[in-house]
């Protein structure tokens, strides 16, 4: 019993079809193991234990009269603070929501419950994701369960963290730039950014609308699989969702081995990636050629540019959907204030962080008349030779491989005041994201510090199924979605 918190979703799931544990007794052990390590990691921000007890009775009574709805009946799951879920916090990170509750469910939180999950907690993020280390939170700092000192990654810091550490199986995050997949790598699990438009928005208050995806983190890419199939589909709440077929994730992995075409992208090993992370990288490759995969050198030309563009768009688009935080409606007002602009001045500057205040500056600075042409609109121009990279090289290849973060988790302190040392640990995910592209981490190694290496696949559009099976792939040859960190 006592390893319990490091079994996967699927392995928790037989245990709850073959009795031999009730979903009570399994959300008891998860709360009892988030009171017993997240002193240190702290990456929930609350835990509503009187509700997911209530839902893990609930679960065992359809159980009971075999009612079960979903493989993930019974299974608790975290959720990272800015998925909308009605009664509880939606902090987003900031003092701007502190006391925000939300009124209403995102649609992946109503998925969640038409599959019976267990809705744990509300997980730490960075301000409004914006970060790659979860230190922007106006709240705590979450740690690294594989060396305390160490930052989690970010902007779903949280999430990974809480998966890591065996607090929670499961756990739902976002990703605009890479903030599923940077932590993921950081933390050493499984973590997807899916095809934009796959899964709903509704219910995710919009950083960067043209690039936020929800996604799952889990201990392996079978689960990934298993969570991906409850949140994806058509939602017309958001305008942005796709009517797509959606293939079954979890029948996937059973199908039989077709090894394709890896394109291994020369910008994505240029200058700046940390020595072990290239040469770890490199033995996954050698993995993939030996077990017959067709390995493909590609050039992917506007990547240098990925990061000037995702930080213009980034920011113009952040600038204007943080409008809405005005002190008027459902915010943080100031009691300082003495007239109707006061209100917002005082509220915004109270409530915004230092980050979130950087960002609205630029974003406002790029789209400002004078300058719009030379950034905002070049940036988006740009944009689109960067998918046009990715559609060309789709016609040589069938996934794409690169590493998911530069480095590994690096320590707190150490980029948080040199803003333009922490974009740069998206310098591999950001691109996927500009393109609207699906993007998979795994962990592939360890550092000689003993932290995690991670392995970034990309497909194209609306093939998460295919990275799946990529990854089941290199999983299923090695141990390390069976390595956990020792907290205690
Ligand atoms: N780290 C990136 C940023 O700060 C990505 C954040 C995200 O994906 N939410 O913008």
């Amino acid at each position: 019993m006592e390893e319990l918190f490091f079994k996967s979703a699927k392995e928790l799931s037989q245990m709850l079809a073959k009795k031999s544990i009730s979903s009570l007794e399994l959300t008891q052990i998860f709360i009892q193991r988030i009171q017993n390590v997240d002193s240190k990691v702290k990456a929930f921000l609350s835990l509503d234990e009187e509700k997911s007890l209530q839902q893990a009775k609930a679960s065992d009574e359809r159980r009971s009269k075999g009612q079960t709805l979903s493989p993930l009946d019974g299974i608790p799951i975290g959720m990272k603070d800015i998925i909308a879920e009605k009664g509880q916090s939606l902090t987003c990170g900031s003092k701007i929501l502190e006391h925000y509750i939300s009124p209403y469910d995102a649609t992946v939180t109503e998925h969640l419950h038409q599959a019976g999950a267990v809705l744990l907690g509300r997980l730490n993020l960075d301000e409004f994701a914006m970060g790659s280390s979860t230190e922007t939170s106006a709240y705590q700092k979450t740690c690294n369960p594989w060396n305390l000192e160490y930052v989690p990654g970010g902007s779903s810091g949280g999430s990974a963290a809480a998966v890591c550490s065996g607090e929670v199986p499961l756990a739902l995050g976002s990703d605009t730039g890479g903030s599923i997949r940077q932590p993921a790598a950081c933390c050493g699990i499984a973590g997807l950014k899916t095809t934009y438009g796959l899964v709903s928005r509704y219910g995710l208050p919009a950083l960067t609308s043209s690039t936020d995806q929800i996604g799952p983190f889990a201990h392996n890419v079978t689960d990934l699989g298993l969570l991906l199939k409850v949140i994806v589909g058509y939602d017309d709440r958001d305008s942005t969702s796709c009517e797509v077929e959606i293939p079954d994730y979890s029948q996937i992995l059973k199908d039989e081995y077709k090894p394709c075409r890896i394109g291994i992208p020369k910008e994505y090993f240029a200058e700046g990636i940390d020595v072990e992370v290239q040469q770890t990288i490199e033995t996954t490759i050698e993995f993939y050629r030996k077990s017959n995969y067709q390995i493909v050198d590609i050039s992917l030309p506007h990547t240098p540019y990925a990061i000037p563009v995702y930080y213009i768009v980034m920011t113009a688009e952040a600038s204007s959907n943080l409008a809405r935080y005005d002190g008027i409606r459902y915010t943080h007002r100031s009691s300082e204030a003495s007239n109707a602009m006061d209100v917002y001045f005082k509220s915004r500057q109270e409530g915004f962080g230092a980050e979130v205040k950087r960002r609205i500056m630029l974003g406002t600075y790029v789209l400002s008349s004078d300058h719009q042409d030379a950034y905002y609109v070049r940036a988006q121009k740009v944009r689109t030779r960067i998918c046009e990279d990715f559609a060309k090289a789709f016609q040589d290849v069938d996934v794409i491989l690169s590493p998911t973060a530069p480095t590994t988790a690096f320590k707190f302190g150490e980029k948080l005041n040199n803003p333009l040392q922490m974009y740069l640990s998206d310098v591999c995910t950001v691109a996927i994201s500009l393109a609207g592209l699906p993007g998979l981490s795994i962990p592939c190694g360890f550092s000689q510090a003993g932290l995690p290496i991670g392995l970034q696949l990309i497909g194209k559009a609306f093939h998460e199924h295919e990275l799946l099976s990529v990854a089941y792939q290199f999983e299923k040859a090695h141990d390390f979605a069976q390595r956990f960190p020792k907290l205690n």
